[in-house]
């Protein structure tokens, strides 16, 4: 099967995809239920022909008739599932790549769905299996039950209307059992999805638990909503169970009704006795789709529930990709009084920004914690949208790069490093094909070659899980070779340095040279001046605002002198109460 290329905003419109195979179901659901009818057409042949006329030939006959047709009908029943299985991982084919990928753009916040996590993935898993299960073929039974009734009306009208009774009695009880437990099924399935994410979260802290003999307190919270679930959906299900076995018992009494009132049209003989069996056989058959839906009635809740949070997720999230043809970027970052409120936030934590980069300029941001350097560096890279203003790469509005376009031109190396699971030549080339050349020099423009060397097997080294063979202080050199891949053009690192130690100082101020001689540009958020020397422009930020910016030289002069007028007004007491950032000496150039 040929992967899809059109991306999809509902899940209609994967649905009129499969409409053949819609059709196909149809179609054999008639014939089955038709074939359904054997047991029934046998019994009366059975009773009026084969014993009434006391001929071993003609039951014979029957026998093998019968036969033939239960193995038609099985083969039909095979190839059904076989289509609605076919249909279920059509549906996952055209669906799921949107999915993950909106599961992570959520995740990073190009888009306002936080908190989805990984169920929407979820939801299509449960989605798919509902579509090839027995549950979802009863959809599909039940347009024939008016087929049967009509046919009990050529039986005897006495008999539809039995018939008519007992569905419509059937019918109560379903819209009854969907009444008293759609809402506590929905409850308790959102309830289960949200402690299931929360563990999931947890778990990446497991270390942290572990050490900290958290784990009791951990468990009882578990443990307090577990139960919490449990007792909401036990009571839905109890309360289901008791609708499902009412309804099963009820469609087996009402074969009785019907065999009481086939007696007694046929001791009048208005129909003969085996047309009184038959028709107890025909009722069965005709409420049995009805029964199946009842029992069934939490996989319908639940497959609903799935599929209206994935039919919301895709189509508010429409897919926005090729906006606009990307030439290659030059690095040019501006901003204009742009103010950005974190995704899901309600208060900006940057405001009234504006700012001017050129394109190959190496710029710092510096400033205390919960400044807003990460977010400005999230804005810029048009990760996070702006709520005012405009945030421009080159000129171009960044929320409106297609990523797939601009993202191989742009390094990254956020403040949490995450390593993916894979080779570590896979993570430094993002992935994508590998350029063995590209990921060595990568590599080695990070300063990592002969360490990547030095492992088990060398760049083949296989990362998985958070923890692992290496230390922090690795994984971020990793991650920084990842961001050096293919030298792309605008290079933004997020305190780079936080788990480094001197030598890789030392690396990574030659890593942001050789950028810097190739040409990109550079923006970095650190707290160390390791790297002061290379640096052209800083900007300080404070309380979400910029305080400061400028060519270095000039930044630096202007908070020297705010520090010296503040030690001569407080006295004794020194530091940079003026700025908020760090004590900052003058550099000397190393291109002077
Ligand atoms: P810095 O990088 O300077 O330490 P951040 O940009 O990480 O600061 O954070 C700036 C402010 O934005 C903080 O007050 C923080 O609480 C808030 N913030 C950061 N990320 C989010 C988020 N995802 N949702 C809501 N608020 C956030």
């Amino acid at each position: 099967m040929e992967p899809q290329k059109q991306s999809l905003s509902s899940i209609e419109e994967a649905l009129i995809i499969c409409r053949r195979s819609f059709v196909a179901v149809g179609v054999f659901s008639f014939f089955i239920n038709i074939l359904m009818l054997t047991p029934m057409f046998y019994m009366i042949n059975v009773f009026d022909k084969a014993v009434g006329s006391g001929s071993m030939s003609t039951l014979t006959s029957l026998a093998l008739l019968a036969v033939f047709l239960y193995v038609i009908l099985a083969l039909l029943e095979w190839v059904r599932s076989h289509v609605l299985i076919h249909i279920a991982s059509r549906l996952d084919l055209l669906l799921a790549p949107r999915i993950y990928e909106l599961c992570f753009s959520s995740e990073s916040g190009l888009i306002d769905a936080k908190g989805v996590g990984s169920q929407p993935l979820t939801d299509l898993n449960g989605l798919r299996q509902f579509m090839a299960g027995s549950t979802c073929a009863v959809i599909f039974d039940l347009p024939w039950i008016p087929l049967f009734l009509l046919m009990m009306f050529f039986f005897h009208p006495a008999l539809a209307l039995v018939a008519l009774v007992c569905i419509a009695l059937l019918a109560a009880i379903a819209v009854g059992n969907q009444r008293s437990t759609t809402n506590s099924l929905k409850k308790a399935n959102e309830m289960a999805g949200s402690i299931s994410s929360r563990t999931q979260r947890n778990l990446r802290n497991a270390e942290v638990a572990a050490a900290m003999g958290m784990m009791t307190q951990l468990t009882r919270r578990w443990r307090e909503k577990q139960d919490q679930m449990l007792q909401v959906q036990s009571q839905a299900s109890s309360v289901a169970g008791g609708y499902g076995a009412v309804t099963k018992t009820l469609t087996t009494a009402m074969q009785s009704a019907a065999i009481t009132t086939g007696a007694v049209l046929a001791i009048y003989q208005e129909i003969s006795p085996g047309v009184m069996i038959g028709a107890a056989l025909l009722l069965g058959k005709t409420l049995q789709p009805i029964q199946q839906a009842v029992s069934g009635w939490g996989s319908f809740v639940t497959a609903r529930d799935q599929y209206q949070r994935l039919n919301d997720l895709l189509s508010t999230f429409s897919d926005q990709k090729s906006k606009m043809p990307l030439p290659a970027i030059k690095g040019q970052l501006s901003a204009k009084n742009a103010f950005v409120v974190p995704p899901g936030g309600k208060l900006p934590t940057l405001r009234d920004i504006s700012l001017n980069l050129p394109a190959g300029a190496t710029t710092m941001v510096l400033g205390p914690s919960a400044a807003g350097k990460s977010t400005l560096i999230r804005a810029l890279l048009g990760l996070w949208p702006t709520a005012q203003g405009d945030i421009r790469i080159d000129g171009a509005e960044a929320k409106n790069f297609d990523r797939d376009e601009i993202g191989p031109q742009v390094g990254y190396l956020p403040q949490d490093i995450e390593l993916f699971d894979g080779s570590i030549s896979d993570n430094i080339a993002r992935f994508g094909e590998l350029d063995p050349d590209l990921v060595v020099q990568a590599a080695q423009d990070a300063g990592i070659h002969e360490m990547v060397l030095g492992l088990p097997d060398g760049y083949d080294t296989v990362i998985t899980g958070i923890r692992g063979l290496l230390s922090p202080g690795q994984r971020q050199r990793i991650a920084l070779a990842r961001a050096l891949y293919g030298r792309p053009r605008l290079l933004v690192l997020d305190e780079p340095n936080s788990n480094l130690d001197e030598a890789g100082e030392r690396a990574l101020s030659r890593a942001i040279e050789t950028m810097k001689v190739a040409g990109a540009s550079i923006l970095m958020v650190s707290h160390r001046q390791g790297a002061m020397p290379l640096v052209d422009f800083l900007i300080i930020l404070e309380a979400g605002e910029i305080t400061r910016q400028g060519p270095r030289d000039a930044v630096i002069a202007q908070i020297q002198a705010a520090q010296k007028q503040a030690n001569q007004q407080i006295h004794p007491h020194p530091p940079n109460k003026a700025t908020g950032v760090p004590k900052i000496k003058a550099v000397n150039n190393p291109e002077q």
